[in-house]
C-alpha cells in the first residue's frame, strides 16, 4: 500500500474491522523539520470508544477458541511482515518520533522478535495437574485469556512498546484495543494496518488521540485489563479509574536511573555507556542513564573524558544517517528540558555543557547534550524525570555511598555499576532497588524473552516480556474434579 492511499483514506482508526473517520484530527508532524507533516490522523469519540469495545467483546472468545497452532501463525507472519518492512518502518519511526534510523531500525527488529517469541508462546501455554490434599479428587490449575485488554502507551518506543503488549495479549487468546501517543499517531497507524489483514475483525482495534482517549478506554467497564506505560502522573489517574471499577491493571512509569562509576572502572566503556543511556534517543528513554553516580578517586578524569566524548556528539536530523542525537518529540518536551535546565541553575548545579535550543540545522526541535556538574542528590533534577539529553554527575566517596544515592528517588526502574571489584559487584546486586540492575553494562538495552519493568514509583503490577507476561495477560481458574 502506499503512503499516498493512505494519506487518501485518511488515516482513520480501526473498529470492528473497519476504517472509520472522525471530524477532529491530529496533524502529526515531523520534529526534525516541522515543515514536513506527517499525515493527518483521526481522534476517537466516545461512541467509538463504546463501537470498539462492543466489537472486541464480540470477536474475543471465537479468537480464544482459535487453535493455538493458528494463533501462533498469525503472530508469525506479522513478525515476517514488520521485519521484511524493516528499513522503510525504521525510515517511518525516525521521521515521526525523531530517534535516529540506527535507533528507529534496532526497534523495528525487537518488535519483529518480540511477535515471533510470543509466536512461539501461544503454544507454549500450559497449566498445572496438582493432587488434592483430599481423597479422590483431582486439581487443575488452567490458564485462560483475560478478554478485552485495553492498551495505553506512550510516543518514545511508539512500535515496540505496542508491540510488546499487544504479542502476548494475542497469543493467550485476547481481544486488544489500542490507544498510541497522540505524538506518535502514524506508527500506531502502520501496526494497526500490519495486524488488520493477519487477524479477524475485531480481535485488534486503533483508537487514536489524546489523554481523553485514553481515559474513556480505562474508564469502560466492557474492558476486562489495560496495560498502560507512560508518566507516573497518568498512571496515577488512570489508576484510580481501572480501581473504580474493578478492572485489573499493569503499569510501567518513568525512570531516574542511575549510572554508578566506580574508582577502577575501564574509564572507555563508563564513558561509553554513561553517553549512549544518557544521550542517545535524546535522553527520552525510561531507561535513560539521567543520574551519573562517580567515585571521588576517578571523577575528574571521567567528567573531562565525558565531556570531551559529549563535544564530538553529532545532533542532526533523525533521517540523516550521519546524525547521533535527533530533536526532541515535540516543542513541549524541548521546553520542559530547558525549564529543568533554569532550575538546575537556580538550585546552584554547574553547568558544563549544553543546555540551549540548536537551531542552526533545520525547523525543528534540537537541543545539544547537557552535563550538569557538583550536583547533590536532594536537588529537583536529581529527584524528577527530565526525559531530555540532560545529565547530571554526583560525586561520592565510595560503593556505600554510591548504592544509597542511586536508591535516594521515588524510582527504581534500571540502575547499573562499573566497576572490577567483586565485593562492589555483590553489594550492588544485593542492596540495589531497581527493577533492573546492570553490571558493567548500560541501564538502556534489555531482552524480549526475561522480565522487564521497575519497582518503587516506577512500575506496578505484573511485569512485562518473557513469561512474566502471561501473569498479566492471563487468568487461573482451579477446577476440582472427582475421581
Ligand atoms: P504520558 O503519561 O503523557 O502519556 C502516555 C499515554 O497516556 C498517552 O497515550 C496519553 O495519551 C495517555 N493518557 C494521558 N492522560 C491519560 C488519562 N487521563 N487516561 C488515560 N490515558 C491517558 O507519557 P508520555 O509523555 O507519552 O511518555 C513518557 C513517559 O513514559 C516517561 O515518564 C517515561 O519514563 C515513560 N515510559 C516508561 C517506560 C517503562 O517501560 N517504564 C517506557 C517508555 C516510557
Amino acid at each position: 500500500m502506499t503512503a499516498a492511499k493512505d494519506q487518501a483514506r485518511g488515516y482513520d482508526n480501526l473498529i470492528g474491522g473497519e476504517w472509520v473517520g472522525s471530524r477532529d484530527r491530529i496533524v502529526s508532524i515531523n520534529p526534525s523539520n516541522t515543515a514536513d507533516t506527517v499525515g493527518s490522523y483521526a481522534v476517537a469519540t466516545a461512541s467509538d470508544v463504546g463501537h470498539a469495545v462492543e466489537a472486541a467483546r464480540a470477536a474475543q472468545e471465537a479468537w480464544a477458541d482459535a487453535t493455538p497452532q493458528e494463533r501462533s501463525d498469525r503472530l508469525e507472519a506479522i513478525a515476517a511482515e514488520i521485519q521484511s518492512r524493516r528499513e522503510e518502518l525504521a525510515y517511518q519511526l525516525s521521521r515521526e518520533e525523531g530517534k535516529v534510523l540506527s535507533e528507529s531500525s534496532a526497534e523495528v527488529l525487537k518488535t519483529a522478535h518480540v511477535f515471533r517469541y510470543f509466536s512461539g508462546e501461544a503454544v507454549r501455554l500450559s497449566g498445572e495437574h496438582v493432587r488434592s490434599v483430599r481423597q479422590s479428587v483431582d486439581v487443575d490449575v488452567v490458564r485462560r485469556a483475560v478478554g478485552v485488554v485495553g492498551l495505553v502507551t506512550p510516543w518514545n518506543f511508539p512500535l515496540s512498546i505496542p508491540a510488546w503488549k499487544t504479542a502476548p495479549a494475542l497469543a493467550y487468546g485476547n481481544a486488544v484495543i489500542l490507544k498510541p501517543s497522540e505524538l506518535t499517531c502514524g506508527m500506531g497507524w502502520i501496526l494497526a494496518e500490519i495486524l488488520s489483514r493477519h487477524l479477524p475483525p475485531g480481535v485488534f482495534q486503533l483508537l487514536m488521540g489524546a489523554g481523553e482517549v485514553g481515559a474513556a478506554l480505562c474508564e469502560s467497564p466492557g474492558v476486562d485489563a489495560v496495560s498502560f506505560t507512560g508518566s507516573v502522573s497518568t498512571g496515577s489517574r488512570i489508576a484510580a479509574a481501572v480501581h473504580a471499577r474493578g478492572g485489573r491493571l499493569q503499569m510501567e512509569m518513568g525512570g531516574k536511573n542511575p549510572l554508578i562509576v566506580m574508582e577502577d572502572a575501564d574509564l572507555r566503556l563508563a564513558v561509553k555507556y554513561a553517553i549512549g543511556g544518557a544521550f542517545h534517543s535524546t535522553g527520552q528513554r525510561c531507561t535513560a542513564s539521567s543520574r551519573l553516580i562517580v567515585a571521588a578517586q576517578i571523577h575528574d578524569r571521567f567528567v573531562a573524558e565525558l565531556l570531551g566524548a559529549m563535544r564530538q556528539l553529532r545532533v542532526g536530523s533523525a533521517v540523516d544517517p550521519s546524525s547521533q542525537i535527533g530533536p526532541m518529540v515535540s516543542e513541549g518536551q524541548l521546553r520542559r528540558t530547558l525549564d529543568y535546565i533554569e532550575i538546575g541553575r537556580k538550585e546552584g548545579a554547574g553547568l558544563a555543557l549544553g543546555g540551549e535550543r540548536v537551531d542552526s540545522i533545520l525547523p525543528g526541535f534540537y537541543m545539544s547534550p547537557t552535563l550538569f556538574v557538583g550536583t547533590s542528590s536532594a536537588q529537583r533534577i536529581n529527584q524528577e524525570e527530565i526525559f531530555g539529553p540532560v545529565a547530571t554527575i554526583i560525586r561520592v566517596a565510595g560503593i556505600d555511598e554510591a548504592i544509597a544515592t542511586a536508591n535516594d528517588t521515588r524510582y527504581g526502574l534500571s540502575a547499573g555499576i562499573m566497576t572490577n571489584t567483586l565485593s562492589h559487584v555483590l553489594k550492588f546486586r544485593k542492596k540495589i532497588r531497581s527493577g533492573m540492575a546492570m553490571i558493567n553494562l548500560p541501564t538502556v538495552g534489555t531482552d524480549y524473552h526475561v522480565p522487564f519493568g521497575g519497582s518503587s514509583g516506577s512500575g506496578y503490577g505484573p511485569k512485562e516480556l518473557g513469561v512474566a507476561a502471561r501473569e498479566f495477560f492471563t487468568a487461573t481458574r482451579t477446577i476440582y474434579t472427582a475421581t
